[in-house]
């Protein structure tokens, strides 16, 4: 679940960068407004309203304009042929969090980075939502603006649950730019490109941008997201499925009229009520067998994050029927979007198969298997593996040591695949395929006992932070307190998941 909080959502940078927004209404805009610590954003006037199509929020079209990062002094590539312009020790590509958090990190280690993007001044487009004890031990807790210090769950009508963990809603401007000034302040290189080609020998490799330059290094990481063409995944899976889940989910950062009715102190990790399908009949099949959620993240009385959001799915949920319940149930709750500020779609393949380990590029954030596979969760791990891997990288590529070829891209999967964290990965694959399994019934019942487990579980099954041992515990745990229905869901449901999950460890322990 995207945690089970899937949740990824975002919103206005409290601190919106000087963002212009296209008007939308024929009315004024609103003067400026508080926003966390942000006016709210602006609205020109210049547009027509359209006619209703969905008479929703559907009809309205995001009016934020993403402003790049205002950064003077980043040093750029110099395109002048030489060997110092040329020659690097790793080179990352992709600027997203993932690939600049690396950056940060290897550089910190005296190696030398070059870092490739299209645009690495561009704002990050995503809102990353995380839990703020992920964030804090980081050091990163000046990078958060919001936070809410619980979070609440609707299991239904009835039952509700008040979750005493903070979470927070990560601000990516803050973020970015503070990793690009440490970049910047360890000698990081920045080029604007795309990479199209990567070429090895066999101690360096040699990547092709589309403006015709050609950069070498002895290490490549490839850190471009989820829609790689450099990584190749492991083989087994050739011949067979990816097998992996979706996150699917449809987002948007809005200014009610007359309020939303959620607490301000509280962000709403999941809503799984379907009362408003009531007046919907023709979507509750659908729903009951595929469940959706609400997450939101309410920033002021008539500002709120909006998400509905299904967990995981296998074939994808179609996106237009997460839009079409989510104006059900906004209508359901009376919530009128007056603006739809930022909308964002969703789609996150969790749990599918690892990259084929070692290989001559290294994998490093949304490509690298390390999304994970029953939340959707990436942003706090992966600022949490940089420092690990930058130590790897830095033992073999640092002053002293001069590793190169096939041991070093040995030794960089291994020490981010290593077999612990394999087999941990095996079990939330298992919690995955378990929840595609649960139609809405069944993943109340799921998550009713999963939230009233010890805090230490379930903090940490979702933070990726249990040893395998402690995983088993929770399982114990959590079938022991389930609900005969939810026990009976396990026995039936899952036998097929466990002896893969089974299987798969063994293979891993030989
Ligand atoms: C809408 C959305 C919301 C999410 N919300 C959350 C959340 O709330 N919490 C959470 O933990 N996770 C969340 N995730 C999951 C995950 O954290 C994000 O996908 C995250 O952005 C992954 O970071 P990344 O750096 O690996 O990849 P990306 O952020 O995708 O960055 C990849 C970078 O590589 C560049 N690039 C691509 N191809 C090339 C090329 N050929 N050459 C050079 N550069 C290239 C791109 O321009 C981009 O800058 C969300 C995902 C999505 C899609």
């Amino acid at each position: 679940m995207a945690t089970p909080l899937p949740l990824f959502s975002q919103l206005p940078a409290s601190k919106p960068p000087q963002q212009q927004f296209t008007q939308f209404t024929a009315t004024a805009p609103p003067p400026p407004s508080p926003l966390f610590s942000s006016p709210k954003p602006a609205v020109k006037t210049h547009r027509t309203r359209i006619q209703s199509k969905f008479g929703s929020f559907l009809d309205l079209k995001p009016e934020s304009v993403p402003e790049p990062i205002i950064f003077p002094d980043l040093p750029w590539h110099d395109p002048t042929p030489s060997p110092r312009s040329s020659q690097f020790d790793v080179i990352i590509i992709g600027a997203g969090p993932s690939g600049l958090r690396l950056a940060e990190q290897v550089s910190l280690r005296g190696v030398r980075v070059c870092s490739v993007d299209p645009s690495p001044l561009a704002s990050w487009p995503n809102n990353y939502g995380s839990w703020v004890d992920e964030f804090e031990p980081m050091g990163l807790s000046d990078c958060l603006d919001h936070t809410w210090p619980m979070a609440t769950v609707h299991i239904d009508d009835t039952r509700t649950k008040y979750l005493d963990r903070a979470y927070c809603r990560v601000n990516r401007t803050k973020l970015k730019t503070k990793l690009l000034t440490n970049c910047a302040s360890n000698g990081v290189v920045f080029k604007s490109a795309k990479v199209w080609e990567i070429h090895h020998r066999e101690f360096d490799s040699t990547v092709a941008c589309d403006d015709g330059t050609e950069l070498k290094a002895s290490l490549i990481v490839d850190a471009t997201g989820f829609g790689t063409p450099f990584i190749e995944y492991d083989n087994v899976y050739k011949t067979k499925p990816r097998n992996e889940g979706f996150q699917i989910a449809h987002g948007i950062l809005a200014e009610v009229e007359g309020g939303h009715p959620f607490d301000l102190d509280k962000m709403l990790l999941m809503d799984w009520r379907d009362s408003h399908m009531g007046n919907e009949p023709y979507l509750r099949s659908g729903n009951s067998e595929f469940p959706t959620f609400l997450y939101a993240m309410p920033f002021e009385p008539d500002l709120v994050f909006l998400e509905e959001t299904s967990l995981v799915s296998r074939p994808t949920l179609p996106y237009k029927d997460v839009k079409l319940r989510m104006a059900a149930r906004l209508r359901h709750m009376g919530i009128k979007v007056k603006r739809v500020i930022e909308e964002e779609k969703c789609l996150i393949p969790m749990g599918g198969p690892l990259p084929r380990i070692p290989q001559s590029v290294m994998a490093f954030g949304g490509n690298s298997g390390a999304v994970h596979p029953s939340t959707g969760y990436l942003v706090a791990r992966t600022m949490a593996l940089a420092p690990t891997m930058a130590n790897v990288i830095a033992e073999c590529l640092g002053s002293t040591r001069m590793i190169r070829g096939r041991p070093l891209y040995d030794r960089v999967w291994k020490g981010l695949w290593t077999p612990e964290r394999k087999s941990e990965r095996e079990f939330y694959r298992f919690g995955m395929e378990t929840l595609l399994k649960l139609d809405l019934d069944g993943t109340r019942r799921f998550f009713d006992a999963f939230f009233d487990l010890d805090p230490y579980y379930w903090h940490g099954f979702l933070s990726s932070r249990l040893s395998l041992g402690e995983l088993l515990m929770l399982s114990l745990t959590l079938f022991g307190n389930a609900s005969n229905p939810s026990r009976l869901d396990i026995v039936t449901k899952c036998p097929v998941p466990l002896v893969k999950m089974v299987g798969n460890l063994a293979v891993e322990t030989i």
